[in-house]
């Protein structure tokens, strides 16, 4: 998959190309990112980019031409481009496994005081990342790189997708590392067990718990199934159920 990014400061994004997880991606050739600066593209005689709004009002508005000629180049048929606003749709992860299956994602970043209304004919959609005013696109572009390139094939192990926030309308359960007791605050003792159902149904219920807490919205959109209503239900008592009391037991122990 291809991400170009139009954008009048591509040193913005030396940072997130280069480290960790999207730098594998891209040298796996998992990913191809084109960042590409969109002054290159002005035929204006003194290189402007942008000018005060005409009417008046604050700050400089970035110009049609600039971006629109950008676009008319880059463009493929395949290409999808989305242009950065606070008016857009908001970024989920579901658009992130929707731009996943993309060949080319093209993402427009607006500065200053945003981009003359016309340009939002020649992008197929406006995006946001939340209710917020952010000083430009980059961000909302790094967000949206990061998220779409640790989906693709190849970029990081698939199991660390399996059990995902927001895969289906759920948080992910909590996770642990050593030492089993940090400053009094012990790691459950199920996860030492050793006994992979019991563990499973015992973070599902975790990752319910904490859906319904933290993000009831999501929590309602969810399906619950026949196994989930029992483990809530259950959750309702301040008792061990006795099918984690049993995998606890006959398990293995945490060991010092
Ligand atoms: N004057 C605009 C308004 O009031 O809606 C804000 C412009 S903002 C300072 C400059 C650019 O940053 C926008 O054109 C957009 O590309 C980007 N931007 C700012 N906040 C954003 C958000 N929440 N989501 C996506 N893009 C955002």
């Amino acid at each position: 998959m291809k991400i170009t990014v139009l954008t009048l400061f591509p040193e913005m994004f030396s940072g997130v190309l280069e480290n960790s997880i999207i730098k594998r991606a891209i040298a796996k050739e998992c990913a191809e990112i084109e960042i590409v600066q969109i002054r290159d593209f002005t035929t204006d005689k003194y290189g402007r980019v942008d000018t005060p709004p005409i009417g008046g009002g604050a700050g400089l508005v970035q110009k049609c031409q600039p971006i629109v000629d950008a676009l008319n180049k880059i463009k493929t048929p395949t290409s999808h481009t989305a242009l950065f606003s606070p008016r857009g749709v908001t970024y989920k992860e579901e658009k992130a496994k929707e731009y996943a299956k993309l060949d080319h994602l093209i993402l427009v970043c607006g500065h200053y005081e945003g981009i003359d209304e016309r340009v939002n004919d020649y992008v197929d959609e406006l995006l946001s990342i939340g209710d917020y005013v952010l000083t430009g696109g980059e961000i909302p572009a790094m967000a949206v790189i990061d998220s779409v390139v640790r989906l693709l094939d190849g970029a990081i192990s698939s199991d660390s997708l399996v059990d995902e926030s927001f895969n289906e309308p759920i948080l992910e359960y909590p996770q642990y590392t050593e030492p089993y007791d940090y400053n009094g605050s012990k790691v459950p003792d199920i996860l030492y067990s050793g006994n992979h159902e019991a563990i499973g149904k015992w973070r599902r219920k975790q990752a319910l718990l904490l859906t319904k807490k933290h993000r009831p919205d999501l929590f309602e959109k969810l399906t619950l199934s026949k196994q989930d209503k029992k483990l809530l239900e259950e959750a309702k008592s301040s008792e061990i159920p006795d099918w984690e009391l049993k995998a606890i037991e006959k398990g293995h122990k945490y060991i010092k």
